[in-house]
């Protein structure tokens, strides 16, 4: 089966060709760890981890890089105000976003460095750079120069005519061009570290590009991801800097995820309207936001509103009840819930091919729970047939990393269900009742 992915270097749906057989490497550009994210900073975190899942289950072999911005202004400023030291604060809000991830039931990407490990490799990048032609010296700071490659822009597609006139506003009379961008930054105070231009700290645009090429040992990589906010600038000024370099556009394919906004009011923190991560995790729980990070194809807008997070539970209650039913069936009928059964993923794969679209294999996954319960509710049950639904269904919640767990019968367990059965066939309504109590609050009902 191809896998057909949206690249926004091309604005077109192409056919995934990975540059090494049987491997994906995929980086995608992490947070700056100054403060606790909110819930748009999750989407990403969910849609490349489904991609990562469903490359793997394809049979691909990924690995997937995502950094922590740990040197930046904010962080500095941050250590300043509250006395503590940059490592600290960066350490601090990594836990906690990790603690997001895992909530999330996302899995954390194969490597996940940090850019305090990378300063040598930045300063030797930056030093090619200048050997280059491609960057310049000015009091201290290093700038990337713009005009030494063609097609500066080329992702956003953006003009440079248009992006000139749009940067003019913050223009610094040490650039030779507005849009020229810092690769090294001289600075006064916080974390500083010493380079042949002097005392400083890396601009960001440089890390993503020199983390790639230094872990994957590559030119070129399969897939760079990000939201949808970092086209411009931060990934073209990556492009840029790889063209320079290595005359290449760092990543074949370019995958942008869409923006989240709440009660259709972009989330900004000026604007008061945040809605943190862990906020959305203790309000909905993990598997309903993640499900509702799914519910709408990843390179369209999510709006989040009341009635859409409701729904993201109520669904989850579906699934979750639909699948303790089909494996209480199947126990009670001593078929093994641990066992390999015929998959009927063809149209659920289908859908992830076609560009990731989560939203059409969750309407998969709503079809094969109605043939479920339709299954379940026949006087004579075809249980080879419910083997196979319930392994499938199994597999699509793995696949899109949809924690959805289901009971494994003790032996007490099986006793009730007998009694209950029993007290029913007998038409003793109180005593089943009663049996019926225990096993709803067993979890098994
Ligand atoms: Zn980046």
């Amino acid at each position: 089966m191809e896998i057909r992915l949206y690249n926004s270097w091309s604005n077109k749906i192409e056919t995934l060709r990975p540059i090494k057989s049987g491997h994906i490497s995929m980086y995608v550009c992490g947070p700056t760890v100054y403060d606790y994210v909110h819930v748009g900073n999750l989407r990403p975190v969910v849609v490349f981890d489904v991609l990562r899942r469903f490359l793997e289950y394809m049979g691909y072999k990924v690995t997937y890089v995502s950094n922590y911005t740990d040197i930046d202004d904010k962080i500095i400023q941050k250590a300043l105000s509250s006395q503590k030291n940059e490592r600290e604060i960066a350490d601090f809000f990594i836990k906690a976003y990790e603690e997001d991830v895992l909530a999330l039931n996302s899995r954390l990407p194969t490597i996940t460095p940090r850019v305090a490990s990378f300063i040598n490799e930045i300063i030797d990048y930056i030093g090619r750079l200048i050997e280059k032609g491609a960057a310049y010296v000015v009091d201290g700071e290093v700038f990337f120069n713009i005009a030494s490659i063609q097609d500066y822009g080329h992702l956003s597609n953006m003009k440079t005519d248009e992006l000139i006139i749009g940067a003019r506003v913050e223009e610094s009379f040490k650039k030779r061009s507005p849009l020229d961008f810092i690769l090294w930054k001289k600075t006064t105070e916080g974390i500083s570290f010493d380079s042949p231009w002097g005392k400083g700290r890396p601009g960001w645009h440089t890390e993503c590009a020199v983390m790639i090429n230094s872990l994957f040992k590559d030119k070129l990589i399969d897939i760079h991801g990000g939201g949808f906010d970092l086209k411009f600038p931060h990934h073209d000024n990556e492009i840029a800097q790889s063209m320079a370099i290595n005359g290449t556009r760092l990543a074949n394919v370019w995958m942008h995820n869409g923006f989240i906004t709440l009660n259709d009011d972009k989330m900004s923190k000026s604007r008061g309207n945040i809605f943190s991560s862990k906020q959305a995790l203790s309000e909905i729980g993990g598997p309903a936001l993640r499900l509702m990070l799914l519910a709408t194809h990843y390179r369209l807008p999510v709006n989040l509103t009341e009635s859409f997070l409701e729904n993201a539970k109520v669904e989850i209650n579906k699934m979750t009840l639909a699948m303790r039913q089909v494996a209480v069936a199947l126990q009670l009928a001593h078929f093994d819930v641990g066992g390999e059964y015929p998959l009927l993923l063809d149209s659920f794969l289908t859908a992830l091919s076609d560009d990731l679209n989560t939203s059409n294999a969750l309407t998969s996954i709503n079809d094969l729970i109605k043939e479920i319960n339709h299954e379940l509710r026949v006087s004579h049950r075809d249980y080879p047939k419910l083997a196979s639904c319930f392994f499938t269904l199994k597999m699509m919640f793995n696949i899109l990393g949809l924690d959805i767990k289901f009971p494994i019968l003790s032996t007490a367990d099986r006793l009730l269900f007998v009694q209950y059965q029993q007290l029913k066939d007998a038409k003793d309504y109180q005593g089943s009742d009663t049996i019926r109590a225990q096993l709803i609050a067993r979890g098994l009902l």
